[in-house]
């Protein structure tokens, strides 16, 4: 086990169409026994980054440290890391016992005794004993999964790298191995990165979460702090479903702070004391998640509510909560609202938005200026301790 860092690592393609920076002075460290998740849209570089700590791709520029070693020029064998795929990558021949001491068998000199003790304390943490004379062809996805798992597991890797690893699943099974990959990662107290396009399973695994987007690293934080806190624009909407509504808005002074407004309608106010700087006039993107939008709550008086009229066009029931799709002027709204509120098509609804609840971004930049909370510092979720 040990302690994983990237410095300013980059990697540019360059082939006949030309070149490409696909991971751009990438910069992050995996602490002993953490697991990190990096996430972000297909293409974003995210497989490229784990390639690269895998030893399958070659760094343009930039180091990679495993402990005190530097690894960039080790050929993959050398690394101490294991990777598990998407595919699974099982040996169609073998059985599951031979797919998992395969790795021993070839690159260590591991006894068979020693060999045959690691395959099966591998299988007992995976649950995987009564399939080790089995195929894959006998298996399902599932089981294909936790043998490819397994074979990761008895090298008793510094790092584990896994890319992807249940997007062949389906979703109840996907959900349960995401737990079981967590259970397995904290038992065995091993580095991890794991690599997913889908915010959800970043969220729900993650000790911290490492959003990444045309190459580059836009955060790493611990996701409840990502969300609640978000760098920038990207972040904010990439986290989170539905996504967080995002417009065009100008910020507009008021007796009591700011009213922001959206084509002349005004979707959220906040007091002066909750941004840095002056925002008399400028131009910004304001930012609201769909559960942050209330409806027809009672008034209170507090200055910092917002209050605007809004038509329902469509209501999804979702069975624990609904969506309601609003429009106001031109633009359309989501909010997600509790399992009783369930408005009509056209209904005409009051929609309450609290001051601590809007984002407010840099129009040019897309940098955050103000997130969750209203006393401009960083007030909202505390990181939630894990494990
Ligand atoms: P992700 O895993 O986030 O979907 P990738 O790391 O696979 O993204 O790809 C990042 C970028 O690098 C993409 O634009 C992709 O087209 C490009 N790319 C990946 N592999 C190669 C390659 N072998 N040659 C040229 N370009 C590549």
């Amino acid at each position: 086990m040990a302690e994983l860092t990237l410095n300013d690592v980059t990697k540019i393609y360059d082939d006949a169409e030309g070149t490409e920076t696909a991971v751009e002075e990438v910069s992050v460290t995996v602490e002993d026994g953490e697991f990190l998740v990096l996430v972000g849209p297909s293409g974003c570089g995210k497989s490229t980054t784990l390639r690269m700590i895998a030893g399958l791709e070659t760094v343009t520029d930039g180091t990679i440290e495993i402990g005190d070693r530097e690894v960039q020029h080790l050929a993959p064998s050398e690394r101490d890391v294991a990777m598990v795929f998407q595919s699974y990558a099982l040996y169609k021949r073998m059985t599951a016992r031979q797919n998992m001491g395969y790795g021993l068998k070839h690159s260590t000199d591991m006894s068979g005794d020693e060999r045959d003790r690691r395959v099966r304390e591998g299988a007992e943490l995976l649950g995987i004993e009564e399939l080790l004379d089995d195929k894959p062809e006998a298996m399902s996805g599932g089981q294909k999964q936790r043998v490819a798992l397994g074979r990761a597991i008895v090298r008793d890797p510094d790092v584990f790298l896994l890319d992807e690893p249940l997007s062949n699943l389906d979703a109840k099974l996907r959900s349960h191995m995401r737990t079981e990959i967590q259970r397995i990662q904290s038992e065995l107290g091993v580095t991890a990165v794991y690599v997913t396009h889908d915010q959800t399973e970043a969220m729900t695994m993650a000790d911290r979460i490492a959003i990444m987007n045309d190459g580059v690293i836009q955060q790493v934080d611990p996701p409840e702090v990502a969300y609640d806190h978000p760098n920038n624009e990207f972040v904010g909407a990439f986290l989170g479903s539905p996504s967080m509504n995002v417009f065009d808005a100008v910020a507009r002074e008021d007796a009591n702070g700011y009213a922001i407004d959206v084509d002349g309608a005004t979707l959220g106010r906040i007091p002066h004391e909750a941004v840095e700087d002056d925002l008399a006039g400028k131009p910004v993107r304001f930012g609201v998640r769909p559960e942050d939008l209330h409806l027809d709550e009672a008034p209170d008086d507090a200055t910092d509510t917002c209050r605007f009229a809004a038509t329902v066009t469509v209501t999804e029931y979702q069975g624990n909560d609904n969506f309601v799709y609003l429009d106001v002027g031109d633009r359309s709204l989501t909010a997600r609202v509790p399992p009783g509120v369930y408005p009509d098509s056209g209904d005409e609804v009051t929609v309450s938005v609290a001051a601590k609840d809007v984002f407010l971004f840099e129009r040019e930049t897309t940098t955050a200026i103000k997130t969750r909370g209203v006393s401009g510092e960083r007030t909202g979720t505390q990181p939630i301790t894990r494990g």
